[in-house]
């Protein structure tokens, strides 16, 4: 591992103050890529004693510290109680003993889990800019069918950011010079285009402080992940699920996607058409193959093409109660 200094973080209005660095959280994947050389900062500024690992409940909604623990956040009563897609999807993912280190904000900014970006001897776009893809002709099970370019194919790995983007969570951040955004969690990612090396949109130097989850989301809420073992798997594909069914008809419907994409993949066009129907199975097929339109395999992965509308349309289904006879 190469040489870097530390610093500690003392609180978030400290920041400007003190020496820039790559923000250190739960550690267990930047550690992991500092080992490999994949990433090679000169310092890390660790954040995880800067006072924001508490959950506040405001007018109706949850403020969550960036440094709450995926363990606290998934175990707190509230999220279990009003915001139980959260809590599922981060039970799902990795094991006990990293969601007790993980956390909310490294969560978000994880890195992807494409084989060739962790194999420094491999060419890749998001690695090493302008040295290829080996991805596109190479083993891509587990990668994009929506929004995925010529340059890198990979998907974001979260569980947590996709029942994020469902909730339409905001993400609140602090730069170096004092300002303050408050980003949608569904604009945080980007999809890679030309520039897959750039994940996100926060500048450099730009710390994220807390999560804020809305007031009243929706009552119907589920996560269903795919994968290929029972635990300590990241989703082939996953589907978080948030809906109301008031009068016999949807309301405030939201659906996001794991494992398709660079970034979690809100099914917008799916959204329209079931906002204010009746459910019905045929009506759920239908939205999700509208969704589906423009996906694209790149042979190892077409199976997802059929895999995650189908995942969707479950959830749906258990949500609403419909079975496979209902019209
Ligand atoms: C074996 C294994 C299995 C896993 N399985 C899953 C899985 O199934 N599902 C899943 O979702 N995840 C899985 N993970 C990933 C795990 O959830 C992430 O490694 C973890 O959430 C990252 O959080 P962290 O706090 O450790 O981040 P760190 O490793 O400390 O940081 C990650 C990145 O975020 C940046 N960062 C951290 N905090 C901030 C902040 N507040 N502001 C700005 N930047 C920040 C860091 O600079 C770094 O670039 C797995 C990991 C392992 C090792
Ligand atoms: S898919 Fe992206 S991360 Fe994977 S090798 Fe290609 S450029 Fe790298």
């Amino acid at each position: 591992m190469k040489p870097f200094d530390y610093h500690r973080l003392a609180s978030e209005e400290a920041l400007g103050k003190m020496e820039a660095g790559r923000y250190l959280a739960g550690g267990t994947n930047l550690i992991d890529l500092m080992k490999h050389q994949i990433e090679t900062p000169d310092a890390l500024v660790d954040v995880t004693r800067a006072g924001m690992d508490t959950i506040t409940e405001t007018d109706g909604g949850l403020m969550v510290g960036s440094q709450v623990t995926n363990t606290d956040l998934a175990s707190h009563p509230a999220v279990r109680r009003d915001y139980p897609v959260l809590s599922s999807a981060l039970l799902s993912g990795a094991t006990q003993q990293l969601r007790n280190k993980a956390t909310t904000g490294g969560n978000f900014l994880q890195r992807t889990r494409c084989q060739y970006f962790y194999d420094t001897t491999r060419a890749c776009n998001k690695r090493a800019p302008g040295s290829g893809c080996d991805a596109l002709e190479g083993l891509n099970r587990y990668h994009a069918i929506l929004g995925a370019s010529e340059h890198c194919i990979a998907v974001h790995p979260s569980d947590m950011a996709v029942a994020m983007a469902a909730l339409d969570a905001v993400v609140h951040t602090r730069k170096r010079d004092g300002e303050t955004r408050a980003i949608p969690a569904t604009e945080l990612h980007r999809l890679p285009g030309d520039r897959p090396d750039i994940d996100h949109v926060l500048e450099d130097g730009e710390l994220i402080t807390s999560v804020e989850l809305p007031v009243r989301p929706p009552r119907l809420q589920a996560y269903r992940k795919v994968r290929d073992r029972a635990s300590y798997a990241f989703a082939v594909v996953s589907a978080a699920v948030a809906l109301d069914v008031d009068d016999g008809r949807m309301r405030n419907v939201r659906i996001a996607l794991g494992g398709v994409a660079h970034k979690p993949w809100r099914a917008s066009r799916a959204e329209e058409m079931l906002e204010g129907q009746q459910p019905s199975a045929e009506l759920f097929d239908r939205a999700m193959d509208a969704e589906m339109a423009e996906a694209k395999g790149q042979g190892h992965n077409d199976f997802k093409i059929r895999l995650a509308p189908r995942t969707v349309v479950a959830v749906l289904r258990d949500l609403t109660e419909v079975t496979e006879n209902d019209e």
